[in-house]
């Protein structure tokens, strides 16, 4: 339980609260790239949220506060429309998917407070828009499905933020149970949780500080490829591809659209065998393949930077003498966070030398941090 954020939402609100809700950021073990693609991906939520203290006002307004960021009213008699400021068209994209089911959302204030750095691919923007959902079941004493909730959301970011995500983020923030990763399978939109409770393993997320511009324009980019790729091999679903049937038609596929081609299909293999690896205890298998898809997400995706790429070579060459097992970046790429497997005894000193190695090579302070699965999104009581 969040405790510091909450009491710090509760300070930010001129009443007394009677909804707060919770929702965590995540970090995607393995599975990138390919939650728009059919394929499986397997985040967890991480013990990082972003809370929000509520009441209602008696108005027809939401009178939004965050820190470090403009406040924001939003008029809840109106079809809601993308404006000013940025960051409230998380929660008009929310609110609009709401009234779209046909609920009437009573006029409410709102303090937001958050522990996931915004911008590190940690997906707070997802963690921004399950919070808001869940505020707003709790507002509108109604709950929706988990499933219901997640698309929800992830049609708020499509339609008020732009951006055109898959279904990871908003899942795993939604779903993220303590000790369990969340496989998707992003064909059926299906969940399992996958244990995730060894207490002699641990996973170290590295924010690298930087957040090349180009994401936005390079993820529209890729997904692009992957839809053009898909058509050209003249098959339904990415599933029903091989990498026979990629290399068959390397030549026609031309480049770059082959390697984006050959990174799909080989990562949705990746993550198939990382659940079976990790359910076998085989953490040497998961940290190699944790290793190859970074590599395919630099070579053959290219969404990874000169930052990314340092992070990850630095706990790669501590090695398994050092208790890595595999490290590889996470989320959109071009800058963001990498996630390191490793074993527990280990993690002070792993922190300590990736901290100072990357400092001296880049200039930058990193934020370096180990978080467990953790529970998804819900009200507070
Ligand atoms: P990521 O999801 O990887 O953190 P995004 O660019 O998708 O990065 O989302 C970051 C955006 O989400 C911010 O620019 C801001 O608009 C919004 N956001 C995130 N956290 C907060 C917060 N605590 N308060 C207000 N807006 C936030
Ligand atoms: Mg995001």
């Amino acid at each position: 339980m969040p405790r510091d954020l909450i009491n710090a939402a509760l300070k930010g609100l001129s009443r007394p609260a009677t909804v707060i809700a919770v929702a965590p950021g995540r970090v995607n073990l393995i599975g990138e790239h390919i939650d728009y693609c059919d394929g499986f991906v397997m985040p967890f939520a991480i013990d990082r949220s972003i809370v929000i203290a509520a009441a209602k006002n008696g108005s027809s307004e939401a009178h939004l506060r965050s820190e470090g960021q403009p406040d924001a009213a939003i008029d809840l008699t109106l079809p809601q429309e993308i404006g000013e400021p940025h960051w409230a068209n998380y929660v008009r994209g929310v609110i609009d998917g709401f009234q779209q089911l046909g609920y009437d959302i009573p006029g409410f204030e709102a303090c937001f407070v958050s522990s996931v750095p915004g911008g590190a691919g940690l997906s707070s923007s997802a963690a921004l828009e399950c919070a808001t959902a869940t505020l707003l079941e709790g507002l509108l004493g109604i709950s929706l499905s988990k499933k219901q909730k997640a698309l929800l959301c992830q049609k708020a970011e499509h339609d008020f933020a732009q951006v055109p995500c898959g279904i990871m983020d908003q899942f795993a923030s939604t779903f993220g149970e303590e000790n369990r990763l969340v496989m998707i399978d992003c064909r059926s939109a299906e969940v399992t949780l996958v244990p995730f409770e060894n207490p002699d393993l641990a996973v170290i997320i590295a924010n690298t500080k930087v957040h090349h511009q180009l994401s936005d324009g390079a993820y529209a980019m890729r997904r692009q490829h992957t839809e053009e790729a898909l058509k050209w091999l003249g098959k339904p679903s990415w599933r029903d591809v091989t990498l026979t049937d990629v290399k068959a038609r390397w030549n026609d596929l031309g480049d770059p659209v082959n390697r984006r081609a050959r990174h799909v299909v080989t990562e949705i293999a990746r993550t198939q065998k990382a659940a079976h690896a990790l359910a076998q205890n085989d953490f040497l298998l998961l940290g190699e393949l944790m290793d190859a898809s970074h590599d395919s997400l630099r070579d053959d995706f290219e969404v990874s930077c000169e930052e990314l790429d340092i992070m990850v070579n630095l706990a790669r060459e501590i090695g398994i003498s050092g208790g890595v097992f595999g490290a590889r970046m996470t989320g959109g790429g071009f800058g963001g966070s990498t996630v390191t497997l490793c074993k527990r005894e280990c993690t002070d000193v792993i922190m300590t030398t990736m901290r100072r190695s990357y400092q001296q090579a880049t200039g930058i302070v990193p934020e370096i941090f180990c978080s467990r699965p953790s529970r998804g999104a819900h009200l507070v009581d």
